[in-house]
């Protein structure tokens, strides 16, 4: 048994070297020798290819993925943890390692492209920091992410299910999600109090003009500010505020404003918002900026 499959040896090496587990941080270790080798079989690692991990912790799956021969750049929150990776991994040619929350220090990085990203990511930052790659369409060849079951069938909920939120269609809109298996909690040490479930996500570039697809973002969220009320309240503000005429907007996207905002697909948001930024330059092209006289 090696010292990744062992919760006895685990324990010992974090009281030795003083580091306590922090809760906050969702740090559960990956200690089953299976789930590891068939998540490597998803990452399907190349020597020579560019690698981002998310919260290598103190390492489960990073020394399999170094052993491939991957340039590997790792993300990790915890200062104790990036002591023992650089210990460990340090003389490895491929390893280089951020210290920090890398919902604030993965954009630094952003244009290398990685070939692949993995994360076996904690409930607390796993949402934010996936909704944040999208957000600002950066797009490796695949993403591979283990997150709670739950999150997962949120990612991948259908329209008018319970589960389909802004988040659903932002993941979707964005990417092709693909579930491919759940890990069970014994799998983990500690045991977490839930089910986990390993997918991947396929970037699409979708064609929106508007840089990081902020309008688009912004669409979406209005329409699920809150669920129960029909496209004509929850999106007539937003409209009103930007001085678009409501009647044109669903005349142009073909959009029933009686319609709630959680039975549109992802694709009836990417219409809505075409129609939206269209009408937008129209206006703009009507009235060009206003600039003031000489006096
Ligand atoms: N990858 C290891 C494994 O599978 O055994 C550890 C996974 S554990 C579920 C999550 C890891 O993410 C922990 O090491 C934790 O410290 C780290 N982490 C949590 N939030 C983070 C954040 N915002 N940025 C970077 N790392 C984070």
């Amino acid at each position: 048994m090696g010292f990744f499959d062992s919760p006895a040896e685990l324990r010992t090496f974090l009281s030795e070297r003083g580091l306590a587990l922090k809760k906050r941080f969702g740090q559960n270790f990956l200690i089953d020798p299976h789930v590891r080798r068939r998540i490597l079989v998803e990452l399907d690692p190349h020597p020579g290819e560019r690698m981002w991990e998310i919260g290598p912790g103190l390492g489960a799956m990073t020394e399999l993925i170094l052993n491939s021969g991957v340039e590997l750049r790792c993300f990790e929150i915890d200062y104790g943890f990036v002591r023992v990776l650089r210990e460990r991994y340090g003389a490895y040619p491929g390893f280089s390692i951020v210290p920090g929350d890398a919902v604030r220090t993965w954009q630094a990085f952003q244009s290398e492209k990685p070939a692949k990203v993995f994360g076996n990511l904690p409930y607390a930052s796993g949402a934010t920091l996936i909704g944040d790659f999208l957000e600002h369409r950066f797009y490796p060849g695949y993403w591979v992410f283990m997150v709670q079951r739950e999150v997962a069938r949120r990612m991948n909920a259908s329209p008018g299910t319970e589960e389909y939120s802004s988040f659903s269609v932002l993941c979707q809109t964005f990417s092709k999600i693909q579930i491919l298996f759940d890990v069970p909690a014994k799998a983990f040490y500690p045991r977490p109090r839930v089910v986990s479930t390993l997918l991947r996500m396929v970037p699409r570039e979708v064609p929106l003009p508007v840089e990081k697809g902020e309008l688009f973002v912004q669409i979406v969220r209005a329409a699920f500010a809150s669920r129960r009320k029909k496209l004509q309240n929850t999106l007539a503000p937003f409209l009103r505020s930007r001085g678009l005429p409501e009647q044109e907007v669903w005349n142009r996207s073909g959009i029933d404003p009686a319609l709630r905002g959680e039975t549109l697909s992802p694709e009836d948001f990417l219409r809505l918002t075409h129609s939206i930024q269209a009408l937008q330059a129209e206006q703009n092209l009507a009235h060009p900026l206003h600039l003031p006289q000489d006096s």
